[in-house]
This record gives structure tokens, sequence and C-alpha cells, in this order.
């Protein structure tokens, strides 16, 4: 029996044949496709500006630079999220801390980010993290950045084709900028790659310089003039960070099927609610006036509700051939953190829902049969 893997990437004829068109151009990189892609996705998104780079570990560092931040500066972030979302902060010398999670919708939660602000804290940016997909609620963050002067870099790596409230995620409406990841397992992929959105031009111009070393062939940029058309000037310390054009031509071509994606996912999303309505199992709340792109599908075991512990429900899942997983190991219990003097008790919230946190498969190609044979093993791991 094959496993049934968490998430799965769905690649058509139609992806590959524009992967090949590029591999017969003469641009493999640095070619006209990039900006093609970064236009579909401001599109998509309704944002002005688009940035595409090799993965969003290095769109959420890009995005930190982009902002100014540096030592002696503090970046918050969510305990429940991939690490790359706090690692961004240490690659600009600037220090951490983290926000603790809502227990229904996982994501930061407002209510503590204020008090922390209230208590005298003061982040120079804030990283709210899209779990699963679902949109923080934004409004309230946006307002908060507004009264306390901070930057909001949305993690939404989770969340491309989702909606919050009137925007689709990645517009930009609360925020100042907003990552994508494009790793197989997310919602669309280009192998691996991420995307950045702003509204900001300053923001786009700075990000756009640092995405290629800090180099600039732009008169206008440069400290004195041009000593001829072969001139450039490094006028900043930059990376680089680009995604190439046989990646841009996948994301292209799979931008177009986000929507069929996600709608996919709901609909997928909904059945295992449905199921999982008689069981002794939590899931996601889902916030008002929000539509989860559903990247992930995680459920909680809670031994007092099931009489069975998270690792062994796991473990029989597996037995099963169902691919789970655990979205996350809370960051701060990581022992690069932990050095930094953070402990377990600290985000109480974030902390209980990992100890029962299960992630089910939930991807596009994922049929109904597999899905009916997931509810099934996740019944019978019950004891139900
Ligand atoms: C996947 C992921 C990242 C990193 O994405 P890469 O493209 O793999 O670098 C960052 N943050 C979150 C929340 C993620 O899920």
């Amino acid at each position: 029996m094959s496993v049934i893997p968490y998430g799965r990437q769905d690649i058509d004829d139609t992806d590959i044949a524009a992967v090949v068109e590029i591999l017969r151009s003469d641009w493999l990189t640095q070619g006209p496709t990039i900006a093609r892609f970064e236009q579909a996705m401001a599109d998509l998104c309704g944002a002005r500006y688009a940035v595409a780079v090799s993965n969003a570990t290095v769109a959420l560092h890009l995005a930190c630079r982009a902002v100014g931040l540096g030592s002696g500066d503090t970046l918050w972030t969510s305990p429940n999220t991939f690490v790359a979302s706090a690692n961004c902060a240490l690659y600009c010398g600037a220090g951490v801390d983290f926000v603790d999670i809502d227990p229904g919708t996982l994501n930061m939660d407002p209510g503590a980010l204020e008090q922390k602000l209230q208590q005298g804290g003061k982040p120079k940016v804030v990283i709210p993290v899209h779990f699963a997909g679902q949109s923080c609620e934004m409004e309230q963050i946006g307002a908060l950045a507004a009264e306390h002067e901070f930057y909001v870099i949305e993690d939404a790596s989770h969340a491309i084709g989702g909606r919050y409230r009137d925007s689709a995620v990645g517009a930009c409406a609360h925020s100042d900028i907003t990552v994508f990841s494009f790793h197989p397992v997310k919602i669309m992929t280009t192998a691996e790659g991420g995307l950045l959105l702003t509204n900001n031009e300053d923001l786009y111009k700075k990000l756009m310089l640092l995405r290629t070393h800090g180099i600039t062939r732009n008169p206008e940029e440069m400290t004195k003039s041009s000593e001829g058309s072969w001139y450039y000037q490094m006028v900043d310390i930059g990376y680089n960070y680009r995604l190439t054009d046989i990646q841009a031509a996948l994301g292209l071509s799979q931008a177009a099927r986000v929507p069929a994606f996600v709608a996919r996912r709901q609909e997928l999303a909904a059945r295992y609610r449905q199921a999982f309505a008689t069981m002794p199992i939590g899931v996601q709340r889902e916030s008002e006036g929000v539509l989860s792109a559903y990247h992930l599908f995680p459920i909680r075991i809670d031994p007092d509700r099931t009489g069975i512990d998270r690792k062994a429900v796991f473990e029989r899942l597996k037995a099963a051939g169902i691919g789970v997983n655990v979205h996350y190991i809370p960051v701060h219990l990581q022992p690069v953190y932990e050095r930094l003097g953070f402990a377990r008790g600290q985000f109480p919230n974030a902390e209980r829902y990992y100890d029962e946190a299960i992630t089910l498969p939930l991807y596009y190609g994922l049929t109904e049969d597999q899905q009916d044979y997931i509810i099934d093993a996740v019944r019978q791991a019950l004891n139900l």
C-alpha cells in the first residue's frame, strides 16, 4: 500500500509545456518570464507590486531588510509557525519575541498582541502567520500597527487564494508586505520559490535592489555619474535571491489554477469538518469574514476527550499508510531559541495545541475515496 502524503503538488500537461517552452528559449534566468509572473501574481492578489524570489525564507529576510530591521530592533511573530518566520530577525541581527495564539483560530491572538504592546513592548516588525491558510485578524493588527508604529509583514506561505473580508490575501490591505511560498506542499508551486507583494513603491524598489546584490543600473540611484553603458554600482549589500525563468513559467501556469486548487481544498476541508463534527476531535475555528485557502487540515487530540493521546493516534494513522505530520513544534522550543532564553510555559496556547496536533492529508489531487479511508482510520485510531 502506498502512503497518502499530507501534501502534494499537482502538475498538469499545461504546466509541463510552459516549463519546456522556457527550456527551449534564450532566457533560463533573468528573462522576461519573471516580470510576467510578477504581474500575474500582483493582479491575482490585487497588490501594486510583486517581487519573485528563490523561496519564502529569503523573501522574509528581504522583507526585514527592506523595512530596515537591524541590531537593537525586535521582531514579533507567532510561536505556531515554521522556523523561517522568526529566523529572518536573527539574519538581520535583531531580537525575536513571540505573541501567543488564540486557541480557536490557532493564529496570533490580537488581544495578546495588544496586551504585550500596552506592557511597553516595542517591536519594529510584527509577522502574523496565516496558519493552515486562514488569515489572521488583519484589521485589528493593522490598527495596532498604526497606533504603535511597527511594520507588518504577513507570512502568507499557507494562504495564497484565501480571502480576508473584502480583499484577497496578498492585497496588503492592512500590512506593508505579504510573503508567499511556492514549495511543492504549499497551494501552488514553482518547486522552490517565493514572492513578496507590497503597495509601497519605496519598499518595492528596495526589494528589487536587494534581490540582486544591491546592484543598480539606474543612473538616478548612483552616487556619481555613469562611466559608460557597461557601468553599474553596488549601493547596498544585497544577495542573489532570484527565481529562474523556468520556475516563473511553472508559477505563471500554476497561478491560473489557484482558484481551482483552493476550491477543491475547501470542498475537502468541509468533508473533514462534517465527519469530525460527530467525533471528540478539535478543528481550527473558522474566523468570520475569512475564507481559508486550506493549506493544512490540523486536528486536535485531547486525551481528556478521547482517552488516547496524540502520539498513539499519530502512530496508528502512520501504520495505516497515512502520511500524517505535525504543524508546528513551537518555534520558541527549538534549541536555538531556548539558548536565547525561551522556555516551555511562556506561550501556553501554542504549546497545548502542539501537544494535541496532527495534520491530516489535504491536497488538490486527494480523492474522496482516499479521504473516506483517512476519516475511517481516524475513527478506528480513536477506538470509536
Ligand atoms: C513553508 C513556510 C515558510 C518557508 O517557505 P520556503 O519557501 O520553503 O522557504 C515560511 N513560513 C511558513 C509559515 C511556511 O509554511
